[in-house]
């Protein structure tokens, strides 16, 4: 043994050189590190239902451990199935048509990664959820940014239709809408068709908020417009829905041919999700009731949130969808966004997340996000602090 081996770890060249620890991760740690209220990242601070828990208990304790089959357990796949019929009005094949994932920021990169190949563009409309386009830079595409209208947050679909090219290989959409908490109409899905129409463009929709609709709107989702569906994978989040977000399960609904393709990637990527929260939530699903007054739920939190926010010197945007409420602080101060999140953090004692972490280049608007999916207690108590401001 002439010289012994050298200790030496190679120098990485990143596949993501833009990107850092995701903001949500960060304002979160942020919140901890100061005992603020966190109104930052989007999850619930009250516990689920304690049916759904005991369906998981019973579900270990008669041996269900093992792998599942690689889509998804055969009966959340068939209930996952019945309520896009009886919501959406399109019959998804449970078999061949509907895999379960390891949530829907999986779900949305195994799409990406399964469809895109290096070249290909991927138009999305910013802002946008921050792991749009690092999943696309992941798949060697090229990623192209549409600007949804300032102010209105609503499609451009003259923008979107310039922005297509024989090369566009994908559209992402997400509705209803994180951050800008809008939700798409049907003749706003019915465009889109229009414009896809006679290309082999293939559409994300990201509904992940989707039984969060407020005053009585509908959610529509793409896979009740016959052309969209054709051509999308439709993404949702049983984390969102049913208040469980830490246990990353969603899913996909696409048809066949798309579904096929997915499952090639999903399987060597997760290979499947595990097996007694899947059996948990298809017993669960049994009841519609939980999903279907979720409306109803979110929007007495925003009522509730929206009032005592009047009360400060924030100016609320409308929230028609989501958990979301965008505040415009410019009456209070003029800091960047960033830098007014971290003061508001350290300072007032409540977390939030700029608008400008959802765009490319850190465009400023005078905009954060506050989540209301907390506890009546909670929102009062970061009601309390705003209205110091
Ligand atoms: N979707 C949630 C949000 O927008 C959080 C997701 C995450 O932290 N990755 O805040």
């Amino acid at each position: 043994m002439p010289h012994p081996p050298t200790i030496h770890t190679p120098t990485l060249k990143s596949r993501l050189p833009q990107v850092g620890t995701t903001i949500f991760s960060v304002m979160s740690a942020l919140a901890q590190q100061h005992g603020a209220v966190n109104l930052g990242q989007g999850f619930p601070d009250f516990d689920c239902d304690p049916t759904l828990l005991a369906h998981v208990h019973q579900a270990m304790a008669e041996g269900l451990n093992q792998y599942p089959p690689m889509p998804g357990v055969p009966l959340l796949r068939q209930r996952v199935a019945a309520k896009a019929a009886a919501l959406a009005g399109r019959t998804y094949d449970a078999d061949s048509e509907v895999t379960i994932t390891a949530g829907a920021t999986q779900a949305i990169l195994t799409a990406v990664l399964a469809t895109v190949h290096p070249g290909d563009e991927v138009v999305v409309l910013e802002p946008c959820f921050d792991s749009y386009a690092p999943n696309i830079e992941l798949a060697g595409g090229r990623i192209v940014r549409v600007p949804l209208t300032p102010g209105s947050f609503r499609p451009d679909f003259e923008r979107i239709a310039a922005a297509l090219t024989p090369r566009t290989r994908l559209v992402i959409v997400n509705s209803p809408h994180n951050p800008s908490a809008t939700v798409w109409t049907r003749a706003d899905f019915e465009q889109l068709a229009h414009l896809l129409d006679g290309t082999d463009t293939l559409l994300i929709s990201d509904e992940v908020y989707e039984h969060m609709v407020f005053d009585g709107l509908p959610h529509v989702s793409a896979a009740s417009v016959p052309a969209l569906a054709a051509r999308a994978f439709i993404v949702s989040s049983f984390g969102k829905t049913y208040h469980v977000t830490g246990w990353k399960v969603g899913y996909v609904l696409a048809p066949a041919p798309l579904s096929a393709e997915f499952r090639k990637v999903h399987q060597f990527n997760v290979f499947t999700v595990n097996t007694p929260m899947q059996h948990a939530l298809a017993r669960y699903m049994a009841d519609p009731a939980p999903y279907l007054q979720l409306p109803g739920f979110y929007q007495r939190k925003r009522d509730l949130f929206l009032a005592g926010l009047q009360r400060s010197r924030l100016r609320p945007l409308h929230t028609q969808g989501s958990y979301f409420q965008l505040v415009d602080y410019s009456a209070v101060s003029a800091l960047p966004e960033a830098d007014f999140c971290h003061w508001l953090t350290r300072e007032a004692g409540v977390a939030a997340i700029p608008m400008s972490a959802f765009y490319d280049g850190g465009y400023e608007q005078g905009l954060v996000r506050l989540c209301f999916a907390k506890r009546d207690e909670t929102l009062a108590a970061a009601l309390e602090r705003l209205q110091r401001l």
